[in-house]
């Protein structure tokens, strides 16, 4: 089904209170970034360096993607391959059948969240359980995640007390965070000690060692796949970087573009596994080598999913993450989504303001702005637009190229402004642009009849 974005983001929007606090908590977020950013005075030169590491990296992805491979496997660890969600879904069946696994826990993985893997392990008999703890929360409440690095960002505290209530028996009353925290950590260690397969995500995969970085910071992940007797690390096929020496460049600029921290709390590499022990790596396409073939999005593969782009973006803010309907919301997923599935999306690049703040924050200078705008282009030329978009386009065109179309147009303007009642002139159904606007006071005449009556006189 077609995603309607403005009608969710009407919807949030009825919770005028969690609208303000959700957009303030989120500004609160950018400001920080932008404390750590200026803190570091080559953080410009950073960023542009990060950026041609990934420039290089996607135009020679095939090699390191096998190098990355063959690396891995001299490492000891098992490497597969899933061109897309369903592939990658049966793979990690299969691995846990194979270790007659039934208890599963996870660290946070965006790519486990675009597969679909939780619903799909469940279906399955298998126990998966989310140790990241904004996660959890969302995984008791049977949401998805409205944020790709603070995934309950859209809930009340008063709400987590609820569903710690509910889950995990806290007082019905409680709503201190601290003491939140303490409860879902009591009650994650005993997942982890029962734990049979840990999956992660992965950040950084380096072709030159075969290795995988995971960044967290609860450190998950390392009490994950230190009690489990195998690890499944899920990538896409875009967190490949060459080497070692390319890791400090993103790893100074992933948390403090993220959440104003210098550096992520935990930044874990595996490279092998232990004696005794499984590691499994699964390398996932779904629909990124077809966007690497899309000349003008191609760079969207560059991103580290620090979130910079949702926190600064005005959109994002006051429509809420579950607005978008897909796994990466915000400016880099509606870029990415319409790549996946152009009509079903293809009201996503228009939820923005092209103000281009999304960019400017960009640590790896993907030119976000710029992407949303050619895919509306895209979205027009294949009649991807609503009908009523697409017709009164069409209008508009027809008057913009005829003057005397122009001038009947801008009197009726002025006339109908003047005239027509309050009720018809702000109506939402006919005029959903007045709904938090004011329409400008009608000038008596047009400015080219003003321009003419002036040139005379002088
Ligand atoms: S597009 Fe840039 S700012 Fe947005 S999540 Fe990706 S790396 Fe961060």
């Amino acid at each position: 089904m077609k995603v309607d974005h403005a009608s969710a983001a009407n919807t949030f929007n009825k919770d005028f209170n969690r609208t303000t606090w959700h957009d303030e908590s989120l500004w609160f977020v950018r400001q920080k970034r932008d404390k750590a950013v200026f803190a570091v005075t080559e953080f410009q030169e950073l960023r542009e360096l990060a950026s041609n590491i990934k420039d290089h990296t996607l135009s020679n992805l095939d090699n390191y993607l096998i190098e990355f491979e063959r690396n891995a496997i001299n490492n000891g660890v098992k490497v597969h391959w899933a061109s897309n969600g369903d592939e990658h879904n049966q793979i990690i069946a299969t691995i846990l059948k194979q270790c007659n696994a039934k208890r599963i826990v996870k660290s946070k993985s965006m790519l486990t969240e675009e597969c679909h893997l939780n619903p799909y392990l469940e279906k399955n008999g298998f126990e998966v359980v989310d140790t990241d703890l904004g996660e959890r929360i969302i995984q008791f409440r049977k949401e998805p995640p409205s944020h790709i690095v603070m995934p309950a960002i859209h809930l009340k505290k008063e709400e987590i007390g609820k569903t710690f209530h509910e889950h995990l028996g806290t007082p019905a009353d409680e709503k201190d965070p601290q003491r939140l925290t303490e409860a879902a950590r009591q009650h994650l260690r005993e997942k982890f000690v029962a734990s049979e397969v840990a999956i992660s995500g992965v950040n950084f995969a380096i072709a030159e060692t075969g290795s995988v970085v995971v960044c967290t910071n609860e450190g998950n992940a390392d009490l994950g796949v230190n009690f489990a007797k195998v690890h499944i690390a899920c990538m896409g096929i875009e967190k490949i970087i060459p080497s070692w020496k390319h890791l400090g460049v993103f790893t100074r600029i992933l948390a403090r573009s993220a959440t104003g921290q210098p550096i992520t709390s935990y930044t874990s590499h595996f490279t092998k596994p232990r004696k005794g022990y499984e590691m499994h790596i699964v390398i996932v396409d779904n629909g990124r080598t077809q966007q690497l073939g899309r000349e003008d999005f191609r760079n969207s593969l560059k991103c580290i999913r620090c979130a910079a782009c949702m926190n600064t973006c005005p959109v994002y803010r006051r429509s809420g993450g579950y607005s978008y309907n897909f796994t990466v919301p915000g400016p880099i997923g509606s870029i990415l989504s319409p790549n996946l599935d152009l009509k079903k999306y293809s009201t996503l690049p228009f939820a923005s303001t092209l103000c281009g703040s999304c960019s400017d924050v960009c640590p790896v200078k993907i030119d976000i702005h710029t992407q949303l705008y050619k895919w509306r282009q895209i979205i027009g030329k294949e009649h991807a637009l609503p009908v009523s978009k697409r017709w009164s386009m069409k209008m508009l065109a027809q008057v913009f190229a005829s003057p005397a179309l122009y001038n009947v147009g801008g009197k009726l303007a002025r006339f109908a402004l003047r005239w027509l009642p309050h009720s018809f002139t702000y109506n939402a159904t006919i005029n959903p642009w007045t709904k938090s606007r004011e329409l400008p006071e009608p000038p008596q005449e047009s400015f080219r009849n003003w321009y003419q009556q002036n040139k005379q006189k002088k």
